[in-house]
């Protein structure tokens, strides 16, 4: 039996990253200690606290449908939190719950986008984003950053792109590159969005992972809120992966338009989670800050290891639970230096080249294992690159 053309479409071709992942699991399931550096999952599980609020909430018989865009309750806390973050005045119309950032980003983009349409994208991008374009019908079409310009997107490029496209996707922190936009950035983008009529689809699932400054949403940026919808998530930032908790922020239309699509396919969330949402976020700033505490000090401790190395040139990192290398020096493509590294030292790190062409040549490294594992990693990683070209 024949499958439907998008569905083929949607995993797309090419070098797939993941090969080393599996690897390194496989690995690991045979008994052999394999240092895990790949996936953007925490050491630390969710805590107790929220857990107790999951099990309370699901005691009490809160294990029914739910319907909606998801509990009042809950859409008032993101929206106060939307507010306080990015200044911009939210209200709970303005929320939508969805079963984790990754149901928003797809969400997002089946009501802003039809079939033939062009959605845009930034390389380096995360996984999903070609594929969760390519579901809805529309073209994807993905707008290179470059290294030398700390990956931050250009008005230009975008502008180059834009003629036929409805959507522009970007990501700050970024994943997989650990950059944060700045404001001159921000405003180009929105520029350019403004100009060509787009609407923004700001991925802003790392927000409370920032090593300087505050957050900047585009959202708050002048004519920006009526185009522009904010992807959430409480699985980074509250340590949720496995909860699958998250929003779309947006002008009421947009909301209603998702609530519609979420009628027929999530059918919202169970009220567990959501209570445990809601516990969550009434932790407040200082449990983000403890949560997201551990990622600030691997970034210094990589920046220790490999700032002044030779051979390796550490991508500057702002945020988000990552950083990216430059191992060109060595000679190698960044799939065939993890391929190496995973073999030699049983380390595993994500090739540059399964987030996209302007990532080739570097390798992605979580900062998800405890400090001291880390810096004997990073050391590791460090006498294997030079072992390289002291080989040659
Ligand atoms: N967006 C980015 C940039 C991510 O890195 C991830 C997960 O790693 C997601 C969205 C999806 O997160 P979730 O669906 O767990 O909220």
């Amino acid at each position: 039996m024949r499958l439907a053309e998008r569905v083929a479409h949607m995993t797309g071709e090419g070098s797939d990253g993941w090969e080393i992942y599996y690897r390194a699991r496989d690995l690991a399931a045979g008994g052999v200690t394999v240092v895990n550096l790949t996936i953007g999952e925490h050491d630390i599980r969710t805590d107790p606290r929220i857990l107790a609020a999951m099990a309370e909430s699901a005691r009490a018989g809160n294990t029914g449908y739910t319907v909606g865009a998801g509990k009042p309750e809950l859409r008032r806390a993101i929206a106060e939190r939307v507010s306080a973050r990015t200044g911009v005045p939210t209200g709970p119309e303005n929320v939508i719950v969805t079963p984790g950032g990754q149901a928003a980003l797809f969400a997002a983009h089946m009501v802003t986008l039809d079939p033939g349409d062009t959605g845009l994208y930034c390389d380096p991008y995360y996984a999903t984003y070609p594929g969760t374009i390519r579901a809805t019908g529309a073209r994807d079409v993905a707008v290179p950053t470059r290294p030398e310009n700390g990956f931050q997107p250009e008005a230009r490029a975008i502008a180059a792109r834009a003629k036929g496209a409805r959507s522009l996707l970007i990501n700050t922190p970024n994943n997989p590159t650990g950059a944060v936009y700045t404001r001159p950035t921000l405003e180009a983008v929105a520029e350019v969005v403004r100009d060509h009529d787009l609407w923004l689809i700001s991925d802003e699932v790392y927000d409370t992972q920032l090593w300087s400054g505050d957050h900047q949403s585009p959202r708050a940026l002048p004519g920006m809120a009526e185009r522009t919808l904010v992807v959430g998530s409480l699985s980074k930032s509250h340590a949720m992966t496995g909860s699958r908790i998250g929003w779309l922020i947006a002008p009421e239309p947009v909301v209603a338009a998702v609530t519609a699509l979420a009628t027929n396919t999530t059918y919202g969330l169970p009220g567990y989670i959501m209570d445990a949402g809601l516990a969550a976020l009434s932790l407040g700033p200082d449990f983000e800050a403890e949560v997201s505490g551990p990622f600030r000090r691997r970034r210094d401790l990589a920046l220790a290891r490999l700032g002044q190395a030779n051979l390796l040139r550490l991508v500057p990192s702002g945020g988000a639970m990552y950083v990216m290398v430059d191992v060109r020096a060595t000679g190698l493509s960044g799939e065939a230096f993890a391929l190496r590294l995973l073999e030699h030292e049983r380390i595993a790190v994500m090739p540059g080249e399964s987030f996209g062409q302007a990532a080739s040549g570097h390798i992605r490294i979580a900062l998800t294992v405890a400090d001291d594992l880390l810096d004997d990693a990073l050391g590791r990683l460090l006498a294997f690159a030079e072992s390289l070209a002291t080989s040659d």
